[in-house]
């Protein structure tokens, strides 16, 4: 399958099984014999880099590897510096590219290198956890984490190509792939009913019987987003649902509860919110509470309304006394809301009560 994306650069999208061993084929549609620069890390180093790197040797291609220890922390400013010095110092210029092989994690701080090495080179996403694949090497979000603060520098760099080997996927824990499947859950309930009725019908042991399909559709939303707003001005922040107040779950348990099911919890309390606000359409605290259970999903974690109002006021969405919270009104359907902070932890109190009431008919 392929999916044209039509930003500022025009790419394409292919998803495919053994998509690895056809690399040099592909990347000599796009690119003459030139340097090539595979940037990866260790896990995925062992299972995937073999396949790619022979499969562009073979197509003539002259190639280099850096490869990363696992895990957020990579994605840090002297890994960014290691790139681009390593990238000199080996005379790479403009007519070179850099191929992100793995997570989200190896495709953000690999975008973001190519968009700043000699003021931007071309790169080639090849994620292989469902995350990336679905979410992040789609739309040219690029960035490092700062000691500040996560992703605080970035670029908007879109990639040259981007190819998905779902036979990767195989080799993905549990937990990595629960990571992907909120982010699909998150895009049905923003645009597409029938991507929500696909996990819905299916049971979880049969993911692989439909996982292709749901992959397609979930890149089919985030492509719509992007090329409607790719530089993140208006539209695309509705993929932020769940995120305001899952990144209050995540810095309230100091980061053991893992990013994926943060954003699940935020996503439900926040449609707890739409009801409670009286925003939401239907009741979609009704429909994703069984979904969740199946997947093995929660939402209530045991914090206090004022302990997840505390973290999402100091996130990056408020302005003032202002926080604009994307709010689900119907599956398919959402909307941003400027909510006063005067009123977000009663707003918050009111939609946990509704999922501790859902939990406790259980
Ligand atoms: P990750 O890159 O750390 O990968 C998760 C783990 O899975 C790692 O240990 C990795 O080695 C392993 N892995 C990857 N593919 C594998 C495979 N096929 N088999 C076995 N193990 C494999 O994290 P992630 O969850 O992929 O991505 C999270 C990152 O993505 C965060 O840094 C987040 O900020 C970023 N992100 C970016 C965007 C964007 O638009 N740019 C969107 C969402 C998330």
């Amino acid at each position: 399958m392929i999916i044209n994306v039509n930003t500022s650069k025009a790419y394409e999208i292919e998803i495919k099984k053994h998509l690895l061993d056809e690399t040099g084929p592909r990347i000599s549609r796009l690119f003459r014999p030139a340097k090539c620069c595979i940037i990866t890390d260790e896990n995925v180093h062992r299972l995937y880099t073999g396949k790619v790197e022979n499969s562009l040797k073979t197509a003539g291609f002259e190639v280099h590897k850096i490869v990363f220890s696992p895990g957020e922390s990579t994605k840090n400013m002297n890994n960014l510096f290691r790139i681009l010095r390593y990238l000199a110092s080996e005379g790479f210029t403009s007519s070179d590219f850099l191929i992100a092989l793995g997570g989200g994690v190896i495709g953000d701080l690999t975008g973001f290198a190519a968009a700043i090495y000699m003021r931007g080179i071309s790169y080639i996403q090849m994620p292989t956890s469902l995350l990336a694949m679905v979410d992040s090497s789609v739309g040219g979000k690029t960035a490092i984490d700062l000691p500040e603060g996560k992703n605080l520098a970035g670029a908007f760099w879109q990639p040259e190509a981007v190819y998905m080997d779902t036979a990767c996927l195989e080799t993905l824990s549990k937990s990595q792939l629960q990571c992907g499947i909120i982010e699909m859950i998150k895009a049905a309930v923003i645009l597409d009913p029938s991507l929500f009725e696909l996990f819905n019908t299916h049971k979880p042991q049969e993911l692989g019987s439909f996982i292709e399909d749901a992959i397609i559709k979930s890149v089919g939303i985030k492509k719509r987003i992007v090329e409607t707003d790719e530089n993140e001005k208006g539209i695309r922040k509705v993929l932020n649902l769940g995120h305001t107040i899952g990144h209050s779950v995540e810095k309230l348990s100091s980061y053991n509860i893992s990013h994926g099911h943060a954003v699940a919890s935020g996503l439900m309390i926040a449609a707890g919110m739409a009801k409670a606000g009286g925003w939401a359409e239907e009741n979609l605290v009704e429909r994703l509470f069984p979904l969740y259970e199946k997947y093995g999903f929660k939402a209530d974690y045991g914090y206090s309304p004022a302990e997840l109002a505390k973290g999402a006021l100091s996130d990056k969405k408020r302005r003032g006394d202002i926080i604009s919270l994307v709010i689900p009104r119907a599956m398919g359907n959402v909307t941003v809301k400027d909510i006063h902070i005067s009123r977000f932890e009663d707003l918050i109190a009111a939609g946990l009560e509704l999922i501790r009431k859902r939990s406790s008919a259980e």
